[in-house]
């Protein structure tokens, strides 16, 4: 049995990490247009490597935690081996901190600098700010940005994502409010066989499109269903 999670914001919000469109439609005190976008970071690097520096910093604070979705999660990775696949629009690192490898971090991590000039690609949990030399050739100046998907980027891994999509016989979308495209067009990729299953305590737009919705919060559902696929997993052998 093919299992394939997309897990969005809601999914850390119970570790301390603010979702994106908080009650005031703000990303931490800015409308997501000034702070995630080329064009932000092109009008004002500073404040883009401030906001992402802060972002950067929550998320190595001692409270900051994976939780029970998480970690239920992690469980299930290792029940189904090969069949699990987890696709998140996260950013924070907190499922492979819980123990998942199976991720695909689709809108980049907050934990990875990339270069501009070279596509390189690495390690970072300092600050970056403009004059950040590049770690390892001093003649690139001023390359180093956040490896994060802004809003007018492509995410990565978009044809692994829709063949896990097309393969899948379980669904389940945990914490994303199912208006950021392309992860909210995952679901309509899955096939009709596949049993499709949504948690958020909210409705969202898609609710409609799943075979069932759960009102709870994740920690209190991911492990409940996450049990339950193994139990049948064990008993189909
Ligand atoms: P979103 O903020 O638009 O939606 C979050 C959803 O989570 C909402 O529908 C809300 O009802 C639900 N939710 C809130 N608490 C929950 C809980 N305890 N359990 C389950 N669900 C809960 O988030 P999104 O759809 O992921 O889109 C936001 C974008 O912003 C993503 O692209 C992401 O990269 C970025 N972002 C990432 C983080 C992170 O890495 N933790 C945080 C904020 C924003």
């Amino acid at each position: 049995m093919k299992v394939l999670v997309l897990t969005g914001a809601g999914i850390s919000a119970e570790s301390g990490i603010s979702t994106f469109r908080g009650s005031d439609g703000l990303w931490e005190g800015h409308k997501p247009q000034e702070v995630a976008t080329p064009e932000a970071f092109a009008d004002n690097p500073a404040l883009v490597h401030r906001f992402y520096n802060d972002r950067r910093r929550q998320i190595q604070q001692a409270t900051v935690r994976p939780n029970a979705a998480h970690q239920a999660l992690a469980l299930l990775e290792t029940a189904l081996g090969e069949d699990f696949l987890l696709v998140t629009q996260n950013v924070d690192n907190l499922h492979q901190r819980a123990g998942n490898s199976r991720v695909i971090a689709m809108h980049g991590e907050l934990l990875k600098v990339r270069c501009n000039e070279t596509g390189e690609i690495f390690d970072w949990h300092e600050d970056l700010t403009e004059g950040t030399p590049h770690p390892n050739n001093p003649l690139i100046q001023k390359s180093l940005r956040p490896h994060i998907v802004w809003f007018g980027e492509t995410p990565f891994y978009l044809p692994q994502i829709e063949d896990a999509a097309r393969q899948a016989d379980v669904f389940i979308s945990v914490g994303t409010s199912g208006t950021v495209y392309p992860a909210a067009g995952i679901l309509s990729q899955t096939q009709s066989h596949c049993r499709t299953i949504e948690i958020n305590p909210f409705p969202t737009p898609l609710s409609p499109k799943f075979d069932e919705t759960i009102r709870q919060k994740a920690s209190i559902a991911v492990p409940i269903v996450t049990q339950q696929i193994q139990d049948q997993s064990i008993i189909r052998g």
